[in-house]
């Protein structure tokens, strides 16, 4: 039986991710997940989207960057990404990870380019959510997150909270006080129980827990998640309190739980799919499969299938 930490382990391991993005067959199969490699590919997969009443989020794949000409790559896609965005009237914002502009080499490096992210960002009236990366990170990213907020707008730069950390209602209720837009995750890295709930119900409550604490906050939040218990229980407090559906939105990943994504929005609530594309995609695609294993057979099926 493999596990998910031994497939986030294999999702770290930079041997495979070299041979897995050179074998053709295995690349072909990402596409349940990835949007493709190019930014048109991924514009034609959010119009998709628009079309089907959700709204987007743009992440270009490329984590854990490890020069500083590699950030400032990342730099240039991403104001690249924005650009495109308002010539193609696509409705979409976009995610970005520190360690991608730099945060593992220096963290002002990581700053400064997430800061001239933003910064186009804010003048063309979009918005910037801050993808939450591992526990080693957790401190770092929020510090980062909270300059980032000082110099720019609530509805300009966001982040995000995994319910799995034992200090995130703690950090929810801090970031509530300034205020901050969080989209509330599970988490989706592999933490040792020290910083981590190691027992999905204790993440799953602590989920609930805060989510109610953003939804009765007043500040427009993004619950993330495919889980339909959590989602449940989102509608239910929502309409227990008189929250309205427009002052919170869903969000899903892209290629899992389609159906529930149109439903959502055709129930008329916000529903947001979170877009990846580009040649990066292994640590991002082994996530995925660690999320469900059952995802490994349709893999192998396919494999298999030629
Ligand atoms: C929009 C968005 C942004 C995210 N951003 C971050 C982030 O910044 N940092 C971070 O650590 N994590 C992030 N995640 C990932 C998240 O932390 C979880 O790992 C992931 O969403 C799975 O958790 P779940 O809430 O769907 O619940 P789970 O309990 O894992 O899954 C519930 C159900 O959803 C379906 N499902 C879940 N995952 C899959 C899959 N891979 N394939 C097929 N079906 C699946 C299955 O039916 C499953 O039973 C993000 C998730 C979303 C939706």
């Amino acid at each position: 039986m493999i596990t998910r930490s031994a497939l986030i382990y294999l999702s770290e391991r930079e041997g495979l991710k070299d041979f897995a993005t050179r074998f053709s067959p295995f690349k072909k199969l990402t596409t349940r997940f990835v949007a493709g490699e190019s930014i048109d590919e991924a514009v034609e997969a959010i119009r998709r989207i628009n079309a089907e009443g959700c709204t987007a989020s743009f992440d270009h794949l490329n984590e854990s960057v490890t020069s500083v000409a590699e950030a400032e790559a990342e730099v240039r896609e991403y104001l690249n990404i924005l650009e495109q965005i308002d010539k193609t009237g696509i409705r979409s914002n976009v995610s970005i990870k520190l360690t991608q502009f730099g945060l593992g080499l220096d963290p002002e490096l990581a700053y400064k380019n997430a800061r001239t992210i933003v910064a186009d960002a804010a003048r063309r009236g979009n918005f910037v959510r801050v993808d939450m990366e591992g526990s080693d990170v957790t401190q770092k990213t929020i510090d980062i997150f909270k300059r980032l907020r000082s110099e720019f707008g609530v509805n300009d730069v966001g982040i995000v909270l995994q319910s799995y950390l034992y200090r995130t209602y703690e950090d929810a209720q801090d970031l509530l006080k300034i205020p901050a837009r969080i989209r509330l995750c599970k988490g989706a890295y592999s933490e040792p129980p020290e910083v981590a709930y190691p027992a999905k119900k204790d993440v799953d409550e602590n989920y609930v827990r805060v989510m109610k604490l953003l939804l009765s906050s007043g500040i427009y939040h993004g619950i993330a998640t495919h889980d339909p218990k959590m989602i449940a229980a989102t509608i239910d407090h929502a309409q227990k309190e008189g929250i309205g559906k427009d002052r919170f939105e869903f969000q899903m990943l892209y290629g899992i739980r389609r159906d529930l994504q149109t439903q959502l929005a055709r129930d008329g609530y916000n529903m947001r799919v979170y877009v990846p594309y580009g040649k990066h995609w292994y640590p991002y695609f082994m996530r995925r499969l660690a999320e469900r294993p059952a995802n490994i057979w349709f893999i192998l099926k396919n494999l298999l299938k030629g």
